[in-house]
Formats: structure tokens, C-alpha cells, sequence
């Protein structure tokens, strides 16, 4: 189990290949891979505590996965209110 200062570590960041669509990554650097695997992701200044948060304009997706991949790493992060997983597979 990682320290609770893991948090700090976590960043959002963004599928590269469309908008509004975000991972979890330890990183948050341009192209490495989120903490699902998924690898091209763009750097975001949201704060951790946005994630799963409702969208202000348009309809955004958090990736479970990567909530999932946090939750293992001892990180919490906000769950959502609703099911807002918008992701085209
Ligand atoms: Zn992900």
C-alpha cells in the first residue's frame, strides 16, 4: 500500500484523440500511459478532486479503469453521482 501522499502524484489527463474524455495517470506527461494503459493522453490542469465531477458545458467521461486502478493504489477519488461514462469503445 502507497502512502496517502499518492494523491499529489495523480493527474488528470485527457484522450489526445478526443475531447472531454479523461484518465487517471501518475506521470501526466504527454504520452505516457494512464494508469489503465491507455497511452495518448494530453496534460489537463484539473485537480483531482473534479474527477467524476458533472460537466459544466459538455458531457465528459471518466475512465473507470483508471478509478478502479486508483482505488487499488490506495488513492480516493470522488465517485460519481451518476453514471456519466460517455466512452465510445
Ligand atoms: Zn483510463
Amino acid at each position: 500500500m502507497l502512502r496517502t501522499n499518492t494523491i499529489q502524484l495523480l493527474h488528470i489527463v485527457e484522450e489526445a484523440s478526443s475531447n472531454y474524455h479523461y484518465h487517471l495517470s501518475v506521470t501526466g506527461a504527454d504520452g505516457k500511459p494512464a494508469l489503465c494503459g491507455y497511452r495518448q493522453t494530453m496534460h489537463t490542469h484539473m485537480r483531482l478532486s473534479t474527477w467524476n465531477g458533472k460537466p459544466s458545458r459538455l458531457p465528459a467521461g471518466y475512465c473507470s479503469a483508471c478509478t478502479e486502478a486508483a482505488a487499488n493504489m490506495g488513492v480516493v477519488v470522488p465517485e460519481a453521482e451518476e453514471d456519466t461514462r460517455t466512452f465510445r469503445k
